[in-house]
């Protein structure tokens, strides 16, 4: 027999938690370290490194790998000394007595969906801004004792970390996640195995794990495909976020969907309201609707009133291109056999997610979740309105200005990104209660009491903080990734706490116009090597691995860095992530952001940066465009001065330049004896006490709780009391009016006696301020049993735009009904100056109608 080089099959691997065994003095640290409370409370993460700093640094502030890899001498020494026993004691105890309050009954209950959520670096299952944002929701949930349950994914590979190599190009690192070493639990069946969720995909089932993430008093279920039972093609389904291609893309947001809200009926998890963070997670529509058609024998019409009526779409994109659309092929591929379970057509279906039902177009969630949730909002005043606009098409009788999508502002969860020295500072100075009452100005107010050189004393600390981290941080990676040790330690040594520090770190997306500041280089050259003022700027960002600008844009200001006029100037910090983002937005003196307006939805790292006295300067976009006050920080004007992007990016950044060479620079080094400068401590002061406290995740939870959960949890209430008998009446009443809808006819519509149906304009269109109009509309519906109402509709035309601007919407009065034939009448002034456009609209009439897009039926008359 021929004997091979060497034979073996394949291992087979299996897993074992093994627990640690904690003497019970400490056990409780276990429960703790599995419950990210820690990350926003200052005295346990303290408590972790003072255990073990070394150990600590290592497992890269894991507690739970702390914990597992402790040493048994390190613990008998911890059980003897009596004062670290103590904060051990104290940390127990706030952290038991904080979950064990209960939540406020009086506050919706809320099932939360999203792709990702960013908690801590710790736990890579977020990318940017989206994530965090979830993650601080979530956090503040907790605080603020709302019932709300979050459903997500758990990613092997998570996100990437990012590697800069030589030539600046950015080298992506996808490391898989060793679930062990994470803060979660699995959770278990009653026979102590892990639960799986098998969800049907057509023509088999796909599992998942399920694991729970506890943020405080709230749980955050996640899913993972990354098992055996899954055949190689589905297993990859969690393996990253936002990786692989449009299928897996749906494979992704059929489980978050679908899965989710059979992970919900599994858990035996209801809740009042049901929140899409994005679009990617509107399928749960599909699986609520099915539950109610199949589990409580509602039609399809009846269960979209039920499912609307309790759903809120949250958009975060401002352009349509950034939304996610699915070939109606691939979309049949997954979700082919649902209509016929829903009770409609394959085209009903796909209609659902199209502007322009009837269309070939591709289908959209978002349409798709607008169609679905009666409610939906932008995450800022100006993102409300570019939301609006883009979403227009969907409900095209009515004008933008109409739309029932509102906003709410993003914040970020205060305690997670105020800096230890910083909270030290307000918990001194403010309110004992101010975790609780963030929104409350008079408490911020208090900051002006504080004397200017203790700001300057912890701002400087807050300085050096980020400067030894970088060091450290940067030391190890570069040394990590072999590159030359003069390289590293003349860069990084060169970090200059003295100097003013600007910093400028999100994802690289061209949007955000990293490369604005590049764009005169004397300029920037002199601006940076000017003596009297020294300045260093720190970049940092990562762009999606499919981003071939966006990585461009990153070898371009890496290449600048190198420069000699520029080394040590300007400097590239590798891998953004939240420890990183936290550290810098409280360490850098000036925020800089330069997104292409309108495109920052709202953006939050500037909010982060407020919670530290760190000021911004930004272009008026996103939560900037409220949150600016003079004296407060800096902004770039809202104007758009020309079409050509690259004309206004040349006027932006000639701005920026003579902004810091003739304001931020002369202020911030207007120094008095005392070696500060007494008007920068003021401005930090007006940021601190008139931005910060509109910022928070605490005002941003109450607004959506007043805006939109409880006024949804009414409609849910009226829609589903006596087994859903007002969702019945709806669905009836627009059934029979949309059966109707183009059989009713105009018998009269009159303009001071003047006939103006079919089209007609006025006789005579010159009227004089002041003078009487009374218009006549008689509607005879013929069969519909619903009512009507009439409305005239006044636009003026704006040049500069192109298009008919809306300016207001006047109700006709009902002024006697006979038989099918309604009598309308409207009496008015002409009080408009100039030119002026109106037509005459009739739309279907109900009391319980949540809002026109509640049902768009719209006939120009
Ligand atoms: C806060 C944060 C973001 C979002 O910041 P933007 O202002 O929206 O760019 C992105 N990434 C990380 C790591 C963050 O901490």
């Amino acid at each position: 027999m021929r004997i091979k080089a060497s034979y073996s099959n394949t291992p087979s691997w299996r897993s074992a938690y093994t627990q640690v065994n904690l003497p019970k003095e400490l056990l409780p640290l276990e429960k703790m370290a599995r419950n990210l409370w820690w990350v926003w409370n200052n005295d346990a993460t303290d408590l972790f490194a003072e255990f073990d700093p070394e150990l600590w640094r290592k497992s890269e502030h894991n507690p739970v790998i702390l914990l597992q890899k402790i040493s048994y001498e390190r613990i008998d020494e911890i059980l003897k000394d009596s004062i670290l026993m103590d904060k051990v004691k104290k940390v127990i105890k706030n952290f038991e007595s904080y979950i064990a309050e209960k939540f406020d009954k009086a506050k919706p209950s809320v099932a939360y969906f999203s792709m990702e959520y960013g908690f801590s670096h710790v736990l890579k299952i977020y990318s940017g801004g989206l994530g965090v944002l979830a993650g601080d929701y979530l956090k503040e949930a907790s605080d603020s004792h709302v019932d709300l349950t979050g459903v997500g994914f758990l990613y092997r590979y998570g996100y990437f970390t990012q590697s800069i190599s030589p030539d600046g190009q950015q080298v992506a690192n996808y490391e898989p996640q060793n679930f062990g070493e994470l803060p979660l639990d699995p959770v278990l069946n009653e026979d102590g195995n892990q639960m799986i969720l098998a969800v049907p995909y057509p023509d088999r089932d796909i599992y998942a794990n399920v694991w729970r993430v506890n943020v405080g008093r709230i749980s955050l279920y996640l899913l993972d495909t990354d098992l055996d039972l899954n055949s190689e093609y589905d297993r990859p389904i969690t393996h990253q976020l936002y990786g692989g291609d449009w299928e897996n893309r749906l494979k992704q947001e059929y489980l978050l969907g679908i899965g989710g809200i059979l992970l919900l009926n599994k858990l035996g998890i209801k809740k009042e309201i049901y929140h899409c963070n994005e679009g990617h997670a509107a399928l749960i529509n599909v699986q609520r609707l099915l539950d109610l058609i199949e589990g409580e024998g509602l039609t399809f019409n009846q269960a979209l009133e039920v499912v609307r009526a309790s759903g809120l779409y949250t958009v975060h994109t401002p352009v349509p291109a950034g939304h996610d659309y699915f070939d109606e092929g691939l979309l049949g591929k997954y979700l082919g056999s649902y209509p016929a379970r829903l009770g409609i057509s394959w085209q009903d279906f796909v209609d659902m997610g199209r502007e322009h039902p009837g269309s070939g177009e591709k289908f959209s969630m978002s349409v798709f979740a607008l169609n679905t949730c009666l409610e939906a909002n932008g995450v800022s005043y100006l993102h409300g309105i570019v939301s609006r606009h883009m979403f227009q098409p969907v409900w095209p009788g009515y004008f933008p200005e109409e739309l029932h999508v509102g906003h709410v502002t993003n914040g970020v969860h205060m305690p997670t990104w105020t800096a230890k020295e910083m909270k030290e500072l307000y918990e001194r100075t403010f309110d004992k209660n101010f975790y609780n009452d963030q929104s409350n100005h008079e408490i911020w107010d208090n900051i002006y009491s504080v004397p200017d050189a203790e700001i300057w004393k912890l701002r400087l600390a807050m300085k050096k903080r980020l400067v030894s981290y970088v060091q450290e941080q940067m030391k190890e990676g570069w040394i990590k990734n072999q590159k030359a040790p003069s390289a590293i330690f003349n860069i990084v040594d060169k970090i200059n706490p003295d100097a003013l520090l600007v910093g400028f770190g999100r994802r690289f997306a061209t949007y955000k116009r990293a490369h604005l500041l590049f764009t005169d280089l004397d300029r920037l050259s002199k601006l940076v090597n000017n003596e009297k003022y020294p300045i260093q700027f720190l970049y940092t960002g990562k762009a999606h691995p499919a981003d071939g600008a966006g990585q461009g844009l990153i070898k371009q200001i890496v290449e600048i860095s190198r420069r000699p006029e520029f080394f040590g100037k300007i400097i590239f910090l590798e891998n953004y992530d939240m420890r990183l983002a936290k550290r810098l937005i409280s360490g850098v003196d000036i925020w800089l952001n330069t997104p292409t307006r309108p495109l920052e939805a709202s953006g939050t790292s500037g909010e982060k940066a407020e919670m530290n006295g760190v000021l911004n300067f930004s272009v008026l976009d996103g939560w900037w465009y409220e949150g600016y006050r003079k004296d407060a920080g800096w902004c770039l004007t809202e104007k758009r001065t020309y079409t050509n992007q690259a004309y206004q990016d040349e006027l932006d950044a000639s701005e920026i330049y003579a902004m810091f060479e003739n304001e931020i620079l002369p202020l911030y080094y207007a120094r008095n004896s005392k070696g500060y400068s007494p008007e920068w401590i003021q401005y930090i002061k007006n940021s601190i006490a008139n931005i910060a406290p509109e910022y928070t995740t605490k005002r941003m939870i109450d607004d959506y709780i007043k805006n939109f959960y409880k006024p949804e949890e009414g409609r849910s209430k009226l829609v589903t009391a006596n087994n859903y008998s007002k969702a019945k009446e709806l669905a009836a009443w627009k059934e029979d009016t949309a059966a109707n809808w183009d059989k009713f006819t105009v018998e009269q519509l009159t303009f001071n006696g003047q006939d103006l149906r079919d089209g007609a304009g006025l006789s005579s269109p010159n009227l004089t301020e002041g003078e009487k109009m009374k218009v006549e509309v008689v509607l005879d519906k013929k069969e519909m049993k619903g009512d009507l109402g009439v409305e005239c509709v006044l636009t003026e035309y704006d040049a500069e735009k192109k298009v008919d601007k809306f300016i207001s919407a006047q109700e006709f009065r009902l002024v006697k009904q006979e038989g099918s034939k309604l009598y309308f009448e409207m009496n008015a002034e002409a009080k408009i100056p100039g030119l002026c456009n109106f037509a005459y609209r009739v739309f279907p009439k109900h009391p319980d109608m949540a809002h026109r897009m509640d049902f768009a039926y719209v006939r120009w008359i």
